[in-house]
């Protein structure tokens, strides 16, 4: 075989660099410590409420979100990245794929696959990976950006339609937000009601639409025609007096319906969650039946939204599978992030975890290895050490020690030999000699 020439890369002044793509971004330390806080506190969480981990494929049948987020909600008819997969044979056709805009549709798509249902059981399940949209991106609304979720779905006689599971992954949200530490969040709250009211209120919202149509854009004169309730999610401002008058869904529930709604309120009563009933949540996808909710934060200005959830009793029947009723809900972590950050921020605390127990700085060439030796040593007694490097001078040491870590631990000639570290503290600007052995357990100290 003739060997390719190596390709040489040369620098090519005239080209501009190459970007992060619009709408995504690098997430950088120390801003990952916040992430890695809110992933593992979410973990934990979910871990005392009993969820299990999923972890779905990134990219789906483009028809599993078609036929569950729903041909005319926003994200289907605009936002999704779909392609074309190149068949692999001539027989073959080929096949649609689109990026996740969401989860919930690809763990329902396992629950199926998979015959979770068999079980008999409820399945409890959490996940925690990025989401596509091709939105127009601004401050807290990104192309790919991060949802952590949870379903809790099975068959009817494992107790999935209890009120009770709408109750208690709200009661949840509540306590995670609290142990995130996001204050002064809010829980709305509303029943778009089962399959059998939809037809009632949709006729109503028709009667209703024949009206204002005209006046509306023309994104909703088409919804009009195809499914009038995504007309409650248009954002443009000049509809929104007209959308005002329009029926509310919480006037059609029929009595099941009404009695769900009024048991998740009183359990959410009893857990003294707080939670405020508006009645026009209708939320932008079209499988949630019954309870749907959001939880906003008042400082996060336009994208307010932290996380929306709801039931969706016909979701698994809508892709082929048996009946299989559910409650869930997505976290936008980009969000929490945010928050977080401009807490901190008004609260003047400092990045958390950002500083290393301690440098090491090598005198000397001579004492490098020793040095890595020594860091291997502190690190697998569980401390945070950087380690420097010894050709540099002492002067050069403190100043990149004082910018990395808490302690600089000295390690020269005299160290080397007699075992006896020089340390010093640098915010207290304490110098002490502490023999080697004891090293460990007296960084170990704060
Ligand atoms: P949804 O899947 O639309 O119900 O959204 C659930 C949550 O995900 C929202 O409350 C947001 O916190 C977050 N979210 C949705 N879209 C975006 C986006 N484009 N960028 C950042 N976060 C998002």
């Amino acid at each position: 075989m003739r060997r390719q020439p190596a390709t040489i890369y040369r620098r090519d002044t005239t080209m501009k660099a190459i970007q992060a793509a619009r709408g995504t971004r690098d997430l950088l330390p120390p801003e990952t410590e916040l992430w890695n806080h809110i992933e593992a506190t979410s973990r934990r969480v979910f871990a005392r409420y009993c969820f299990g981990e999923i972890r779905t494929p990134i990219f789906e049948d483009t028809q599993l979100f078609a036929r569950s987020v729903g041909e005319e909600t926003d994200i289907v008819s605009k936002e999704m990245y779909t392609w074309e997969d190149r068949a692999r044979a001539q027989s073959e056709k080929a096949q649609s794929l689109t990026l996740r805009p969401e989860n919930t549709a690809g763990v329902v798509r396992a629950y199926i696959e998979h015959k979770l249902g068999e079980t008999g059981l409820l399945q409890k399940l959490y996940y925690i990976g990025p989401q596509f949209r091709r939105e127009r991106p601004q401050k807290g609304r990104y192309r790919q950006f991060y949802q952590i979720g949870a379903e809790v779905i099975g068959p009817t006689s494992a107790g999935s339609e209890s009120p009770l599971r709408d109750a208690e992954i709200l009661e949840m949200l509540a306590t995670l937000l609290d142990e995130l530490g996001i204050a002064e969040w809010k829980l709305y709250l509303n029943s778009v009601g089962s399959a059998s009211d939809r037809p009632r209120y949709v006729l109503a919202l028709q009667e209703a639409l024949k009206e204002i149509a005209p006046k509306l854009c023309a994104d909703c004169q088409r919804r009009v025609q195809t499914n009038p309730l995504r007309v409650l999610d248009c954002k443009i401002p000049e509809d929104q007096p007209f959308i005002e008058t329009l029926p509310k869904i919480a006037e059609f529930l029929d009595a099941d319906s009404q009695v769900h709604f009024a048991q998740v309120c009183a359990a959410l009563d009893a857990c003294g969650v707080p939670y405020i009933v508006n009645p026009r949540l209708v939320r932008g996808l079209d499988y949630y039946t019954r309870t749907t909710f959001e939880f906003v934060h008042t400082g996060l200005g336009a994208q307010n939204a932290l996380l929306g959830g709801g039931r969706y009793d016909g979701l698994s029947e809508a892709i082929g599978g048996p009946k299989a009723p559910g409650i869930g809900f997505a976290m936008g972590a980009d969000r929490l992030v945010l928050t977080l950050q401009a807490q901190r921020e008004s609260q003047n605390a400092t990045a958390i975890a950002s500083l290393a127990d301690a440098y090491i700085a090598p005198l000397g060439e001579a004492q490098q290895v020793q040095a890595l030796v020594l860091a291997r040593e502190l690190r697998r007694a569980g401390l945070r050490v950087e380690l420097g490097d010894g050709s540099f001078r002492i002067k050069k040491s403190f100043e990149i020690g004082n910018r990395l870590a808490r302690r600089i631990v000295l390690f020269g000639e005299e160290e080397a030999q007699s075992s006896i570290m020089t340390v010093k503290d640098f915010a207290s600007g304490a110098q002490t000699k502490i023999p080697r052995a004891e090293l460990a357990q007296a960084l170990q100290q704060r």
